[in-house]
């Protein structure tokens, strides 16, 4: 069976590793010209770790992630500290396998070194998907550059924007939530020592929050925040901001904060949209996987890790079927709809803890931490 993957991302590569892995004949199509990630950080947890681990790249992984002991949340403007969450020896007592903290380009390369290992010429660059046709002898891969490919299946892997999507399903309507992501990387040096500390942050703050943990051995760190926002809607990985303007974002915040955004080159803004799950994602010969059917907001960190089980499941679908693909596509369906359709809901519902009105009042943020941020709750 000759299976292509379109969009070589984090749940691309990993769907492609494993249909190699099960003996399938695959080839990635990439829009970019050159395979790699944005410059920012992703967590990935115990579920995520598990697969990764077994499609044989736990050394590779291992040795340019971190790992935090825990997790805090921290109050905005008067830094008090709250202890959420042991992610050390903890998740690998419970779900035997660590959470790590990754850069995303380090993720990137090692699953396509996977993924070459395996079959060297697997990944196609300058492959934009501009369309897609099928009939009872394949499917038919349309791309920019004038020219077509034809295989069994295809696995629509192109992201928030799928054209796959797109063109079996109809354009979506994404609604804005008035909410801005601010991202960037940090050389740790930059940093006073305090900050260090490998234990990963939540700040929550009325209207905002930020997200902070060290990455590549704690060379370096992740700074994510979001920021409620209506003058900003375009959702993209790559458009820059300015230090000037991601500060005024967040005038009167903790001085930690601040000093953090001073110490980011380039911050990078993203508008946050909100998409209903689907119901089905797939059309005869073509499915698709990760956010290009069940794009979430980044409030239960499980977005990258949701497209490494899809990639996973469907292979192994695939292989327990005997590449019968209508059978396997429905097994990968039931088995993924559902889950995935409660991690966007569940991230949804972490708006209002993350930010609540609560948290300008210093003893009413005390109250409201101690009553929602458990670890049961979040
Ligand atoms: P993508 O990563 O978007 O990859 C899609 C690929 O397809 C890209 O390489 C693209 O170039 C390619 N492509 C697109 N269109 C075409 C085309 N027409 N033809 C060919 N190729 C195409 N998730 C976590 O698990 N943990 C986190 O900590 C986390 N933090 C986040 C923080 C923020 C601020 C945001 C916004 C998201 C976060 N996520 C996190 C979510 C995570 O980033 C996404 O869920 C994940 O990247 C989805 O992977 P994907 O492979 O489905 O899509």
């Amino acid at each position: 069976m000759k299976i292509s993957v379109v969009g070589g991302g984090i749940g691309g590569l990993t769907a492609a590793l494993s249909l190699l892995r099960q003996g399938f004949d695959v080839d990635v199509y990439e829009q970019a010209v050159e395979l790699k990630e944005v410059g920012a950080g992703v967590q990935v947890s115990a579920n995520g770790t598990r697969i990764l681990f077994s499609l044989g790249l736990e050394d590779d992984i291992m040795s340019i992630a971190a790992q935090a002991e825990g997790k805090e949340i921290r109050l905005w403007n008067s830094g008090q500290t709250w202890k959420l969450f042991d992610l050390g020896p903890l998740s690998i007592e419970r779900y035997g396998f660590p959470y790590i903290t990754i850069h995303r380009n380090d993720l990137h390369q090692t699953l396509a070194a996977g993924v070459r290992r395996i079959k060297p010429d697997a990944i196609k660059l300058s492959k934009k998907c501009v369309g897609i046709t099928q009939d009872d002898k394949g499917a038919t891969i349309t791309f920019a550059d004038g020219t077509t490919a034809t295989s069994d299946i295809v696995v629509g892997a192109d992201g928030v924007h799928s054209k796959i999507r797109e063109t079996l399903f109809g354009r979506d309507d994404p609604k804005f939530t008035g909410i801005v992501a601010w991202r960037g990387v940090i050389p740790v040096e930059r940093l006073p020592e305090r900050m260090l500390r490998p234990v990963g942050t939540n700040w929550i703050g009325p209207g905002g929050h930020v997200i902070q943990y060290l990455l590549r051995g704690g060379k370096l760190m992740n700074y994510v925040s979001v920021v409620e926002r209506a003058d900003w809607q375009v959702e993209s990985w790559s458009v820059a901001g300015t230090v000037e303007e991601c500060l005024a974002d967040y005038e009167g915040w903790h001085e930690d904060i601040r000093t953090m955004i001073k110490a980011i080159d380039v911050p990078y803004k993203w508008a946050l949209m909100l998409r209903p799950p689907m119901d089905d994602w797939t059309r005869g010969r073509v499915t698709l996987l990760g956010d290009a059917c069940h794009p979430t907001l980044p409030f239960l960190a499980q977005g990258a890790v949701m497209a490494i089980e899809d990639g996973f499941v469907l292979a192994r679908a695939l292989a327990e079927n005997n590449g019968n693909y209508e059978a396997a596509f429905a097994g990968y369906e039931a088995a993924r709809v559902e889950r995935t359709g409660k991690i966007v809901r569940g991230a949804e519902g972490n708006l209002s803890r993350f930010h609540n009105a609560a948290l300008k009042d210093p003893k009413l943020a005390e109250d409201y931490v101690n009553a929602e941020w458990q670890e049961d709750k979040v």
